[in-house]
C-alpha cells in the first residue's frame, strides 16, 4: 500500500487533449496507476498495473516542467479516484493550473476540479449521484454491447449537458455504431447526444 501522500502513477506527458469537448487543447497528463472497473474493450490496460510510486510533490515537480505549455493537467487513469489525490490538486491548484478529471464516477471525492469528464462503465453504468452537479461532460464508449436503452437513460440524466458517444478504439465497426446510435437517440429528442472520436488515434500520437 502507498504511503500517505504517496500516490501510484503510470505515466506522466504532455500532449494534445484527444477526447470531448477539449480535444485539441495542450494538455498534461498524469495518468495514474489501479482501476476497479477493468472493462474488456479499456485502452490503457497498462495502467491497472501497480505503478511507480511517488510523492505528491515529486509528481508537482514533473508536472511543473511543461507548464511554459499549458496550464490544463488531466488527471486520468486507470482510475483516479481509487487513490488519495486530494493533496495533490490542492498542490496543482495552489500552482495555478486548471484541473480535469476524467472518472468513471463509481467514487465521489469533492475536489476542487475546473472540468469533469464522467465516463459510466458496463455493466451498470453506474456514477455516485453527488458528481452530477459539476460534471462538464459525459463520454460512453460504445462497445459491442452498448444499446439504445442505456444511452437514452444516461443522455437523459445529464440533458444540459453534452454527451459524446464515443468509437472504442476508433475501432470501424464500433464507429458505426456509433453513429446509428446517435441518429436513434436524434429521433428520440436527444439533442445533447455528441458523436464523439479519439484524436490522439488520428494523429497517432499519446
Ligand atoms: S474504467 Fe476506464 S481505465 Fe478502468 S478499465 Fe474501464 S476504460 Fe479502463
Amino acid at each position: 500500500m502507498p504511503q500517505q501522500n504517496t500516490l501510484r502513477i503510470s505515466e506522466i506527458f504532455f500532449s494534445s487533449q484527444g477526447e470531448g469537448l477539449r480535444a485539441g487543447e495542450p494538455t498534461i497528463f498524469l495518468r495514474l496507476s489501479g482501476c476497479d472497473v477493468r472493462c474488456y474493450f479499456c485502452d490503457t490496460k497498462y495502467a491497472w498495473d501497480k505503478g511507480k510510486a511517488d510523492t505528491a510533490e515529486n509528481i508537482l515537480k514533473k508536472i511543473k516542467k511543461f507548464k511554459n505549455l499549458t496550464d490544463w493537467v488531466c488527471i486520468t487513469g486507470g482510475e483516479p479516484t481509487i487513490q488519495d489525490i486530494s493533496n495533490l490538486v490542492h498542490q496543482l491548484k495552489e500552482s495555478g493550473f486548471l484541473i480535469q478529471l476524467e472518472t468513471n464516477g463509481r467514487i465521489f471525492k469533492s475536489l476542487p476540479l475546473d472540468w469533469i469528464t464522467l465516463s459510466p462503465k458496463p455493466p451498470d453504468y453506474f456514477f455516485a449521484s453527488e458528481w452530477r452537479k459539476n460534471v462538464k461532460e459525459v463520454k460512453i464508449v460504445v462497445d459491442k454491447n452498448l444499446s439504445i436503452d442505456v444511452v437514452e437513460k444516461i443522455a437523459r440524466s445529464f440533458l444540459e449537458i453534452p454527451v459524446f458517444l464515443q468509437p472504442q478504439s476508433m475501432r470501424k465497426w464500433s464507429i458505426k455504431k456509433a453513429y446509428s446510435l446517435w441518429r436513434k437517440g436524434i429521433q428520440k429528442n436527444l439533442k445533447n447526444l455528441r458523436l464523439g472520436c479519439q484524436i490522439q488515434k488520428i494523429y497517432c500520437i499519446k
